[in-house]
């Protein structure tokens, strides 16, 4: 199946945290969404691997993706070497996607700045016809996608683009509450963590508010571009007074 848009994250619930309301704005387009994690999680604190692949799900399902997938490299420790790639590129070459949503340049936690080096290092890659992977035992064609855009996770990086989110906020909120074991939960006995606390969900909201500030409607979510957006026109800019 060809996908417009694949979503890669490293932990599942970092494609919901921070790009899941543009995977709901192009899927109302009629769009072909998808999302691949790169790990299961395995090394949070709160959680299994096997309730956080029943969260995946649960959130998947939330937002319409046509795939989600899992690579099930290792949490905290792959790499951004020769085989991590090639199971990157694997994965772009079966889906053909024309855009490329990865994990923030740098964040607090330091799989998301591999990961995304990873995973754009991978894109470029994966159009290079002398790299061979197959897929299922058949040889792939060669695959690069249009543009590789970063989210913005943890740490307030200065996006280059936002995108208005206003009109699928509450989904988008579903999709996170959907990781029930890592987000504030007043029934839960696991320890208190980073991200778990009932401020964490509200700094999430707030800096979706604070992106949409910068374009004059509600909430908003932000991107990072290695290379320069262009536009056919003014029309697809949002005419607000900010
Ligand atoms: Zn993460």
């Amino acid at each position: 199946m060809k996908l417009d848009i694949l979503a890669f994250g490293v932990h599942p619930d970092d494609v919901e945290l921070s790009c899941a309301g543009v995977l709901l704005v192009e899927k109302a387009k009629g769009k072909k969404t998808g999302i691949i994690d790169l790990t299961q999680g395995e090394l949070g604190t709160r959680g299994t691997a096997e309730t956080r692949k029943l969260e995946a799900a649960a959130a998947a399902k939330i937002l319409g993706v046509d795939i989600r997938e899992n690579l099930e490299m290792a949490d905290g420790f792959f790499q951004n070497d020769e085989t991590h790639q090639r199971g990157v590129i694997t994965a772009i070459r079966k889906y053909q996607p024309e855009i490329i949503l990865c994990n923030a340049p740098s964040d607090r936690h330091p799989d998301h700045g591999r990961s995304a080096k990873l995973v754009a290092d991978a894109a470029f890659l994966s159009g290079l016809k002398k790299i061979e992977t197959t897929d299922g035992g058949t040889t792939q064609e060669a695959w690069r996608p249009k543009y590789v855009f970063h989210y913005i996770q943890d740490r307030l990086l200065q996006p280059n683009f936002v995108i208005d989110i206003t009109a699928v906020f509450e989904k988008k909120l579903d999709a996170v509450k959907a990781y029930g074991t890592q987000f504030h939960n007043p029934g839960s006995n696991e320890p208190q963590t980073y991200i778990s606390t009932p401020d964490f969900l509200e700094s999430v909201i707030y800096r979706h508010k604070w992106f949409g500030k910068m374009i004059g409607v509600k909430y908003a979510e932000g991107f990072i571009s290695e290379k320069m957006i262009g536009f056919d026109s003014f029309d697809g800019f949002i005419k607000q007074n900010t």
